[in-house]
């Protein structure tokens, strides 16, 4: 009765003060105490419930490792890269085929930028590609050729990892985590989700991050931080979920202010909603007298840069669709074509743009193509476009086309 007394006490406290469970999990004792029970209620849990099955988290012999073994930073680096913005199932393919294809440090230093691009192909966002071509060769100088199999010859410090391209906070952490077995915190969706509901934030995660990182790395259990950072993300993938939290079966339960006193399903406050703009874009296909297609390759310093892309852009308010892409085509390429029949429209959505596309055949009618704002031009049979790495929009053009003329 006493205990139940006591922390009802703590609750209230934190309740009319406002005082911040990082405070409290500095600071009170008692709480100290809720910090061992939340590791070993979470740890409890990832034992029976955890996704133990993820391949990069494996040893090469796909066994579990032991508490404090080293497993390889390689595949770890790479899949955590591939998970920013991605979910576990769509990356698993994704990965394999990247680990068979670029088996090494080495393999991947050493290969062609187009190879590593068309491995990329369908998870977006392939500036992530690049950087970590960027960053294999960083790596390889700080590790050196012969020593890339052997873990404990890879750099552990938080600072290293930070310090490659396209690594943030939360990526090194749980790349340092996850390969040495080290307890340097996380704080991914899944993690400030959780946390902003233990401590019933009345911020956005995003003004919030401050002290949810602090929160994360007062919680990480020193003797299985692996497995802690581990189970927080399971926790939030399987059960303390975005619309649905699984409260009656969550380990976390007693320790979490969310469910104690509101409804957890109001956490974490949401930032005011951006409108995401739709832009218009046309896109021409244009066949020479052989029947091959016109694709030219994004500038190398562009967003998407390296990939390959059929020629079009932006309307502007006054034009058509179809004097869009007469105009751009002219701007892109230096010739004149009449635009002729649509093959299609759709819509394809980015996290920051939705854009509307409409595709016409075009007539070559004057002109010498040239590549005046991309790298470089091909002429290529529409057979052979999947050999190229293409943005997913254009994935639908393809496919489209290729149906098209099967018919
Ligand atoms: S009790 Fe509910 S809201 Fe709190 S951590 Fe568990 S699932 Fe999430």
């Amino acid at each position: 009765m006493l205990q139940f007394l006591a922390s009802s006490l703590l609750f209230s406290i934190f309740k009319l003060s406002k005082i911040t469970l990082s405070l409290l999990l500095n600071y009170n004792t008692k709480i100290n105490n809720s910090i061992k029970d939340i590791q070993n209620n979470l740890l409890d849990w990832f034992s029976v419930n955890g996704r133990h099955w993820i391949p990069w988290k494996l040893k090469i012999d796909g066994s579990i490792p032991k508490l404090g073994e080293k497993i390889s930073p390689y595949q770890i680096w790479i899949a955590e890269v591939m998970l920013q913005q991605t979910q576990i199932k769509v990356v698993v393919p994704y990965w394999r085929e990247w680990m068979s294809s670029f088996p090494t440090l080495l393999d991947l230093v050493n290969a062609d930028q187009q190879n590593i691009l068309l491995r990329w192909q369908g998870m977006g966002y392939y500036s992530r590609a690049k950087r970590i071509h960027q960053s294999s060769k960083l790596l390889i100088n700080t590790i050196g050729k012969t020593q890339i199999s052997d873990p404990s010859c890879w750099p552990v410090e938080l600072s290293f990892w930070m310090s490659l391209p396209g690594i943030g906070r939360n990526t090194a952490g749980s790349i340092i985590s996850s390969a040495f077995d080290l307890p340097v915190p996380i704080l991914d969706g899944n993690v400030k989700r959780i946390l902003s509901r233990l401590i019933a934030s009345t911020k956005p995660p995003l003004k919030d991050e401050k002290r949810l990182w602090s929160i994360s790395n007062n919680l990480i259990s020193k003797d299985r931080p692996r497995d802690f950072n581990q189970a927080l993300m399971d926790l939030g993938s399987k059960v303390c979920t975005i619309n649905n939290p699984l409260c009656q079966s969550c380990p976390l339960q007693k320790n979490c202010f969310s469910y104690v006193y509101y409804d957890p399903i109001d956490f974490p406050k949401k930032n005011m909603r951006k409108t995401i703009p739709i832009q218009e874009i046309g896109i021409g296909l244009i066949f020479n007298k052989k029947g091959e297609l016109l694709i030219d390759q994004r500038l190398e310093n562009s967003s998407m840069g390296g990939m390959w892309e059929f020629p079009g852009g932006k309307k502007e308010p006054h034009e058509t669709i179809q004097e869009t892409i007469k105009r751009e085509i002219v701007e892109e390429l230096g010739i004149v074509v009449n635009v002729g029949k649509q093959l299609l429209s759709f819509e394809h959505s980015y996290s920051h743009k939705k854009l509307h596309l409409t595709v016409h055949f075009c007539e070559w009618v004057s002109g010498k193509p040239k590549p005046i704002t991309s790298q470089k031009l091909l002429w290529v049979d529409p057979s052979r476009l999947c050999d190229f790495p293409f943005p997913a929009a254009n994935k639908k053009i393809i496919s489209e086309l290729h149906k098209y003329l099967s018919n």
